[in-house]
C-alpha cells in the first residue's frame, strides 16, 4: 500500500491517508518522505527530541529494509529461502519474531494470512513489466509449498528451516507493519507524545494530533483515485493497516490481477471485499488480520470480532461493515456507500 499525506501530496497512489491540520502555537514537526520497502514511508514527529528519533528510525528502517527483503538474496530472509530443504539458518530476532508471528497469524486466520505465498508471488510478479496470468499447471504443482507448518523454528540456536526445496517465505504482508512498531517505540524511546509513521498505508499514531483531538485518518476509496475518501475514522495510539487490491496489479483481458494471493486456490483473491482496514494495538497484528482481504465480507468481520477487534471492511457493492466499537469514531464522507455497525 502506499499513501500520501500533507507532506507530500503528490506522492503515489494511497490507500489511507492522514488528514493532518497543525495547530499554530505548536513547534513545527520534524518530516520526513523517504522510499524503503517498496513504498514510500512518511514520518512527522513532534517535541523537542524529534529530530534525534527521526534519524534513529530511518537508520532502523534501512536495516530493516535489507535484513527483510524477499528479493535481495543478501537478506536475512533470502538465507532461509535458499537453503529450504536442506539446512537450518542461524536468523536474526526480528527474522525469527515474524516468523513466529506468521505462524501464529496463519492459525488465527485459517489459512488466509499465508507467509509461504513467496513461490507464487514471485510466479504472478504482479508489478513487473509484462506480467502475465501462470499456467494453472505451474500455480496447482506450487500449492503444496504453502504449508505453514513447514516452518520450523529451533528457539535455543535461534535458526529456522523451510521444510521442502522450493518453499519461499515472503514477509511482504508483515514486514511492513513490524517496521511501524519499531518505529513507535523509537519515537517512545525519545520521550515523544506525538507523532505519526506511514509505511505504505501502514499507520502508527502516538499520542493525539496537534489540535489535541484524535488523528482523522481517511481510508482511500477502493477505486483508486488519488485522495478521494470514503470515509474517516478519528483515532489516537494505534496501528491501522490497509489490504486492497487497487495499487500493485495488472490488467490482462480486462481483468485486473492484484498481489494478494488466496493460499488455497493460489490465484489472486475475488471476495466480495474491495479493502479491509485493521485497527490494532501492534502494526504487525493490524498488517497480518487485514488479510482477512481474500476472505467474504461475513466472515471476515466475524473473525476480527472474535480477535482484533476493530475493522473497516468496504465491498465491492458500496457497502462498509465496520466493527460496532467504531460507531462514535466514524464518518462516512462518500454518500455512494451505505454504512452497517456490527
Ligand atoms: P502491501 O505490501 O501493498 O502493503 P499487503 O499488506 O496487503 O500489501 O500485503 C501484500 C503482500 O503480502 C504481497 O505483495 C505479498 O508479498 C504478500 N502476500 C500475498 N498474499 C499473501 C497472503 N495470503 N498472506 C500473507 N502475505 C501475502
Ligand atoms: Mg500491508
Amino acid at each position: 500500500m502506499k499513501f500520501i499525506s500533507l507532506l507530500n501530496s503528490n506522492s503515489l497512489a494511497l490507500t489511507v491517508c492522514l488528514l493532518l491540520f497543525a495547530a499554530c502555537a505548536e513547534k513545527p514537526p520534524v518530516k520526513i518522505s523517504e522510499s524503503r520497502m517498496g513504498t514510500v514511508i512518511s514520518q512527522t514527529v513532534y517535541g523537542n527530541n524529534a529530530e534525534k528519533a527521526v534519524i534513529e528510525a530511518s537508520a532502523r528502517l534501512a536495516q530493516l529494509e535489507k535484513e527483510l527483503s524477499f528479493h535481495d538474496n543478501k537478506s536475512d530472509l533470502s538465507k532461509l529461502n535458499l537453503n529450504a530443504g536442506e539446512n537450518f539458518v542461524p536468523l536474526k530476532a526480528e527474522t525469527l519474531f515474524l516468523l513466529k508471528k506468521s505462524v501464529y497469524y496463519s492459525v488465527i486466520t485459517g489459512g488466509a494470512f499465508n507467509i509461504l505465498t513467496g513461490p507464487l508471488s514471485k510466479l504472478w510478479k504482479v508489478t513487473s513489466p509484462g506480467a502475465d496470468i501462470p499456467s494453472e499447471k505451474k500455480i496447482k504443482e506450487l500449492l503444496p509449498l504453502l504449508d505453514y507448518k513447514d516452518i520450523i523454528i529451533d528457539e535455543k540456536n535461534s535458526s529456522a528451516k523451510l521444510k521442502r526445496k522450493g518453499q519461499m517465505a515472503d514477509l511482504g504482508g508483515i514486514a511492513k507493519g513490524f517496521a511501524a512498531d519499531e518505529v513507535i517505540n523509537i519515537y517512545k524511546k525519545h520521550n515523544i507524545k506525538k507523532a505519526f509513521i506511514n509505511i505504505g498505508g501502514n499507520i502508527g499514531l502516538l499520542g493525539k494530533s496537534p489540535e489535541g483531538k484524535p488523528w482523522r485518518i481517511g481510508i482511500q476509496s477502493p477505486d483508486g483515485e488519488k485522495g478521494k475518501f470514503v470515509c474517516v475514522i478519528n483515532l489516537s495510539d494505534c496501528f491501522i493497516s490497509t489490504s486492497g487490491a487497487y495499487e500493485r496489479f495488472f490488467k490482462k483481458n480486462g481483468k485486473s490481477y492484484h498481489h494478494i494471493i488466496n493460499p488455497k486456490t493460489g490465484y489472486p483473491s475475488e471476495s466480495d471485499i474491495a479493502s479491509a482496514t485493521i485497527i490494532a494495538q501492534t502494526s504487525v497484528e493490524s498488517d497480518a488480520m487485514s488479510k482477512v482481504f481474500i476472505m467474504n465480507s461475513n466472515e471476515a468481520l466475524e473473525l476480527i470480532k472474535k480477535t482484533s477487534g476493530t475493522a473497516v471492511i468496504i465491498t465491492k457493492y458500496f457497502k462498509i461493515i465496520a466493527t460496532e466499537n467504531l460507531k462514535d469514531k466514524f464518518e462516512l464522507t462518500d454518500k455512494r456507500y451505505s454504512v452497517e455497525f456490527r
